[in-house]
């Protein structure tokens, strides 16, 4: 008998090939926005100093704050109020963040002190060999200098208590954020500054010119294709580097005539507000400023808001099996099934009949096949960054998401046909625009 070795699965498919890499390469915001970077900068796109007056030429361009970036396309000859086609997403991911003072530890352990960043799935951290990542602060002398870390090693592990000492445990889980989430780190008594020690060594620097950090931990497991047939795929923050993938390749493939804008937001599991997130100031700041570089004012701005759409992609729950009671009949979402059209009454998603008519006729146009999903009506339902976006501009906006299960598990499962339906969905609105 011949044992197949293969611990992970390559996709055949490109799209869901790259999109394995370029999660892989990104357990952090910072590092989302680092690998959106390559893909438009080798699309010919320009990066930009926000902080600087910019160039007001036509072109491609996009600029990076933190763990968020917006990019944008405006050909020559766009006038003053053209409407722009928008897609957003979030970079962002629930997980374990380091708190400033993470030495910790007792009877005989070094541990971690961590926060729970998000609406993580708890019990889905434990038991598994994490990583970290995120960046620090250094002082070079001549100012602060960020400096990205991602070190793929198995470092810490948030372990489980044994069922010996915990009968019930199968009856219920109970996690205190605070009392059962700190890691493992190692062996001895904790050390203050033991942690950004090896950051720094890591890094070849000297951990006493660490001024500060934004670290997280991540699952080690890669990305692998799943299922006897292959038709799915695991991997840590589909929701929602899927869609910061596929918004990403969208906009790298644009036509020429398009004008186009793609934000990705940080902080989206926690609310939004923020410099960076997609409940403030960002957005607006950034479209008005094109059109002012393109020879626009005030007027044409909102002019041009007025006439403009965007498609607010993030993940869609796929409906489960083994949990059938917790979905509305007849708006059951498949994996593999397409993009998610995503509406509720109370506005939790922003979606309209005039935005799902606009979303159905591009996804038409490519030869995408579109779902449906309302959320069970006495479950409270999540919500995305399009309510926002929506209110904070007065921009008709449209929620879609790609199917997946698990959401917000440190290991999520989607469809490995879905992320070249939701590319090729994208890419058919931005440029679909009249
Ligand atoms: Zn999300």
């Amino acid at each position: 008998m011949t044992i197949t070795q293969a611990r992970t699965v390559r996709p055949t498919d490109t799209t869901a090939a790259d999109l394995f890499d370029y999660i892989d390469a990104a357990p952090s915001p910072h590092h989302a926005v680092a690998e959106s970077a390559v893909r438009l900068t080798a699309a010919g796109y320009s990066w930009v100093d926000e902080t600087e007056v910019w160039p007001s030429l036509p072109g491609k361009w996009f600029v990076t704050r933190r763990g968020a970036l917006v990019a944008w396309q405006r050909p020559d000859g766009a006038s003053a109020g053209t409407p722009i086609r928008i897609v957003g997403a979030h970079t962002d991911s629930p997980n374990l963040r380091l708190k400033p003072r993470p030495d910790v530890g007792k009877a005989g352990y070094k541990q971690v002190a961590v926060e729970v960043y998000g609406g993580a799935l708890l019990n889905s951290w434990l038991d598994r060999d994490l990583g970290l990542s995120g960046r620090v602060m250094f002082d070079s002398g001549s100012g602060p200098e960020s400096v990205l870390v991602h070190i793929d090693e198995p470092l810490a592990r948030v372990t489980q208590l044994a069922i010996h000492l915990d009968r019930e445990v199968n009856d219920g889980l109970r996690l205190d954020k605070q009392i059962h989430m700190a890691p493992l780190w190692g062996l001895g008594n904790a050390g203050d500054g033991d942690v950004l020690a090896f950051v720094a060594e890591r890094l070849g620097r000297s951990a006493a010119d660490i001024v500060s950090a934004d670290l997280m931990f991540h699952d080690l497991t890669p990305c692998s294709v799943v299922g006897a047939d292959r038709s799915m795929y695991a991997a840590p923050r589909i929701d929602n580097l899927a869609s910061c993938h596929a918004a990403t390749l969208a906009m790298a493939s644009l036509k020429p005539e398009s004008v186009a804008v793609m934000a990705l937001f940080d902080h989206e599991e926690v609310g939004s507000t923020s410099a960076t997130g997609a409940n403030g100031a960002m957005l607006g700041h950034l479209l008005e400023r094109i059109e002012l570089a393109a020879g626009g004012d005030r007027e044409s701005y909102l002019r041009s808001l007025a006439r403009s759409w965007c498609l607010s992609a993030d993940g869609a729950h796929a409906v489960h099996p083994n949990y059938l009671d917790r979905y509305e009949p007849d708006h059951h979402v498949a994996l593999n099934g397409g993009p998610v059209l995503k509406v509720n009454a109370n506005v939790r998603y922003a979606t309209e009949a005039d935005g799902i008519a606009l979303f159905r006729a591009a996804a038409k146009q490519a030869g995408v096949p579109v779902q449906q999903y309302s959320h069970r009506t006495n479950l409270a339902c999540g919500s995305t960054i399009g309510p926002l976006t929506a209110a904070e501009l007065g921009l008709s906006t449209i929620d879609v998401g790609s199917p997946q299960l698990s959401m917000h598990s440190a290991r999520e499962l989607g469809g490995i046909e879905d992320p070249a339906l939701l590319t090729k969905a994208i890419a058919a609105f931005l440029t679909s625009a009249s």
